[in-house]
């Protein structure tokens, strides 16, 4: 029923997760690119797909498969903090679901217990859930989300997977944020494949209505599509969980369990390879624990804790070191939507293990990629900490940073200390910023005078959540501006020696601990060459930087798909020494390039 309290064109669907929809074919569909891994799991193969003229049209939903019925998924979430009332598949279409190929490996039947594949087309037209907008995505979102998807997998990260890019002579007019102008772009389409798109905002449309917003859930109340939607994920993809418990109330549990696990190891690889997602709302927080929604997303170049990658996100709310919080208030959102199915007792004590595992996860990780792997020592958190603080001090990339410590060798006899300390520090000073660099990124976006006044604004209204997170904000500001300050009385030489007094600090711990982790062994060599094994396949020597991604989406839209496919190519053996990439460089360019598009 429309109601008319909504906004135009919003239509609640009460009772109901899916709606039946039709896709609607583009205009001479053709393939950007394919994934060969991620097709091989529908058990099609490149040649295959590549060669049938009309798989681009069947892959873009522009024509439908045999047997496919066609659905988008109603779900809820909530946006930024507050409760966001009905959202939905607005643009991604659910086409079926494809028999794992019999020849599938263990290890993907472990990840993916249910034996069948989830496929959507993204960007196939509207849905009952599209809103104002017209359920398209453009080329530079498609390509985005095509290429970080296989990216994010090939870093060994749980992720949904992208299987074809399809461009097409379908045109939609797009705002494009920085010239205000709207533009002509492509209609793309990409293949989704998971085991399931179910998401925590899958089960928020069963709460009721928001205290705050008043805004409520379609199918409040329904008990009865709750238990269902919930039976279908436990059984199909979680079926150990649901065989070894007959109490339902306990089986609920160590389902939450579970996914909290899944979430506190997921944000630690994230962290661990400096990844932002850009949009923590529940409704892009998968049920399976998989990175979901690739929209602004970012990779850091220099470290910076506050790094944020969605210009919307103007409160910093999903920057890089808000996600592990974030994502524990999300599982607090699941549990709560999980209603009566999960006592609030047992979803807060399970809510409690969230921080230590995450820790835990996060640590083991960041023991991996310095090469730490014999013994854990109490001080190594604190290397961590400093080895970060240094980064962002200097201004070094995050990604080059980690990948040239496994050329800091162990110590060994009859080697002169302060000689290995200079060679290692050299290598870490390459990676860091220049001063002209270093200003740039301290470069606050409101002067000094209007900082100082919303301060004060938020002070006298402790109160109010949006101020709040406003103070944090306007906090890290002026400390930039501090910072920025303190850079304007250097100078190049100043600095660089500043610099090499940090990295050397840090290096000396770092050296004392690498001695306690090869001594008293009759070959150090075998350990060093295992050391080097292990953090050469933990630490990235590529990623998706921004400026990768955008000089592929330009040559592209030029109609050149040559360079999506390459960077595709490298970024599926990200921790190989190969050099058909150039030397990812540092600054990031573009980083405003999502928002002409709501994504
Ligand atoms: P996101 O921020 O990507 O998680 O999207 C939030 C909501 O907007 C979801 O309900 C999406 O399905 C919807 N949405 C995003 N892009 C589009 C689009 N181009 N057309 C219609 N709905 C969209
Ligand atoms: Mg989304
Ligand atoms: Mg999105």
């Amino acid at each position: 029923p429309l109601d008319p309290s909504l906004e135009p064109g919003v239509r609640e669907v009460r009772g109901a997760c899916f709606s039946r929809v039709q896709t609607q074919p583009l205009l001479s569909p053709r393939f950007v690119a394919v994934s060969e891994p991620a097709l091989a799991l529908l058990g099609l193969s490149v040649q295959d797909v590549l060669s049938d003229p009309l798989a681009p049209e069947y892959l873009s939903g522009s024509k439908i498969m045999p047997g496919s019925e066609p659905a988008a998924h109603c779900y809820c979430g909530h946006q930024f903090g507050s409760f966001a009332g009905q959202l939905g598949d607005g643009a991604a279409c659910y086409l079926g679901e494809v028999k794992a190929p019999a020849d599938q490996s263990e290890d993907l039947l472990r990840e993916n217990p249910s034996g069948r594949w989830e496929i959507q087309v993204k960007g196939a037209g509207p849905t009952p859930y599209s809103r104002q907008a017209d359920g398209r995505k453009v080329l530079r979102s498609s390509i985005r989300e095509f290429l970080c998807s296989e990216a994010v997998f090939a870093l060994g990260i749980p992720t949904t997977r992208a299987g074809s890019l399809v461009t097409s002579d379908l045109h939609v007019l797009r705002d494009v944020f920085y010239d205000g102008r709207a533009r002509r772009e492509r209609c793309s389409v990409v293949l989704r494949i998971a085991p399931t798109f179910i998401r925590f905002g899958s089960f928020e449309i069963f709460k009721p209505a928001d205290e705050f917003t008043g805004r409520q859930g379609p199918s409040v109340g329904r008990d009865d599509i709750r238990a269902q939607l919930l039976d279908y994920v436990i059984e199909t993809f979680y079926p150990e969980i649901q065989q070894s418990h007959t109490d339902r109330e306990a089986r609920n549990a160590a389902f939450f369990r579970e996914v909290t696990r899944r979430t506190a190891r997921l944000v630690a690889q994230w962290q661990c390879v400096g990844f932002c997602h850009g949009v923590l709302n529940t409704d892009n927080m998968s049920i399976l624990g998989l990175t979901l929604d690739y929209g602004p997303f970012g990779f850091m170049d220099r470290f910076d804790p506050d790094f944020v990658c969605n210009a919307s996100d103007n409160m910093g709310r999903y920057s890089y070191q808000a996600q592990p919080a974030v994502c524990r208030w999300n599982l607090a959102c699941l549990a709560e939507a999980l209603g009566p199915e999960l006592p609030e007792g047992q979803a807060q004590a399970i809510l409690d293990e969230y921080l230590p595992l995450y820790n835990t996860f996060y640590l083991g990780n960041m023991r991996r990629k310095l090469g730490l792997l014999r013994k854990e020592e109490a001080e190594d958190e604190l290397l961590v900490t400093e080895l970060l603080q240094t980064m962002h001090n200097t201004g070094a990339d995050f990604t080059n940073t980690f990948r040239s410590l496994s050329q800091v060798p162990c110590p060994k006899e009859g080697e002169v200390e302060a000689d290995v300390l200079e060679a290692a520090v050299n290598l870490l000073l390459e990676q860091c910023a220049s001063l002209e660099e270093l200003k740039a990124a301290n470069k606050p976006t409101m002067d000094q005078r209007e900082l100082l006044m919303i301060l004060s604004l938020a002070e006298s209204n402790p109160a109010i959540f949006q101020l709040l997170a406003g103070k944090k904000m306007v906090t890290r500001q002026l400390e930039k501006l501090a910072r920025l300050k303190e850079l304007m009385d250097t100078n190049q030489e100043v600095l660089r020696s500043k610099q090499r007094e940090d990295w050397t600090r840090w290096m000396k711990q770092y050296r004392r601990r690498l001695a306690q982790e090869c001594t008293g062994l009759d070959d150090v060599h075998a350990v060093e060459e295992e050391r080097v094994r292990v953090m050469d396949s933990t630490n990235p020597r590529v990623v998706l930087r921004n400026y990768i991604a955008q000089n592929a989406i330009d040559v592209a839209e030029s109609g050149d798909f040559s360079e999506v496919q390459r960077v595709l190519k490298v970024l599926k053996k990200p921790f190989s020494t190969q050099l058909d990439l150039e030397k990812p460089g540092l600054v990031a360019q573009g980083g405003m390039m999502e928002q002409g598009e709501r994504d």
